[in-house]
């Protein structure tokens, strides 16, 4: 069956928004068309890289909250609930397009949104918590070579069996923990997002913090998200200016299976 990649509900920057040069071609080459996304999820290689049973500690999400729960102002765009990412289609356990995180990490990401509000800002998150499902997903996808749905979008610089070695995906992720999360700003005055100098999930070398081809003000930009993330006890990673963990993460060691919706957290 032909597959089609679906840029459903996201509302991509508006008019007055100046996005950097790879935003701008995944918002004009943006392909519309029917959804379909079950019949070659269902073809998809199905051994998954962890089974962990309900009733484990790893389904007990006692510790975790709605982030809007603790920050109503934040704006969420939770790109693996949609078919804007790198698979194309829905990601496994993301059953509500919502945000947890656990307590710690929620009462410290208030402290940013709260420090940016005043500046002009809103946080913008596309990931916090991630099922170890929808990892087991991404590795199953990475290892598939003939799924290259969202190449031009995501990774047209490298090639697809490169993304597991380079470490673009990978096994597990910190994201299962409820710690991290995955963000960037939003200019309340223009209404749209702040220019990074590069798009959230973008395989290449412009995802790198410290990346030399970014404009001056992109870099500003940059800097300020992660000086505002770390004054707020976060540390960020090299290889991705959005992504961000706790430093004192509760769950060091734990990487939860619960599903990512309300009901996960008695919602
Ligand atoms: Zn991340």
């Amino acid at each position: 069956m032909r597959r089609y990649f679906y840029i459903s509900a996201i509302v991509l920057c508006l008019a007055g928004c100046k996005g950097g040069k790879r935003e701008n071609a995944v918002q004009t080459q943006a392909v519309t068309a029917a959804p379909a996304v079950t019949a070659d999820a269902a073809a998809a290689p199905a051994e998954p890289v962890d089974v962990v049973l309900p009733g484990t500690p790893e389904y007990d999400a006692t510790d975790f909250v709605l982030v809007t729960d603790v920050i109503p102002e934040a704006i969420l765009e939770i790109r693996y609930y949609s078919t804007f990412n790198f698979v194309g289609s829905r990601i496994d356990g993301y059953e509500q397009p919502v945000a947890l995180m656990t307590k710690e990490s929620a009462s410290a990401l208030k402290k940013v949104s709260d420090k940016v509000a005043g500046m002009g800002y809103t946080i913008k998150i596309f990931d916090a918590y991630r099922p170890q499902k929808a990892v087991d997903h991404f590795i199953r996808w990475a290892a598939d070579p003939a799924d290259t749905l969202t190449r031009r979008y995501f990774y047209p610089d490298i090639p697809k069996s490169t993304i597991i070695p380079r470490g673009f995906v990978a096994t597990k992720s910190g994201h299962s923990r409820g710690s991290t999360v995955d963000l960037t700003l939003f200019d309340k005055s223009k209404g749209c997002d702040v220019d990074m100098g590069g798009s959230f999930d973008w395989f290449g070398d412009e995802s790198h913090f410290d990346y030399a081809g970014v404009t001056a003000e992109q870099r500003r930009m940059r800097n300020l998200l992660n000086k505002v993330m770390r004054e707020a006890g976060f540390h960020g990673i090299p290889g991705e200016w959005w992504h961000f963990t706790l430093n004192n993460e509760p769950f060091p060691d734990t990487y939860f299976a619960f599903p990512n919706s309300m009901a996960s957290v008695g919602r």
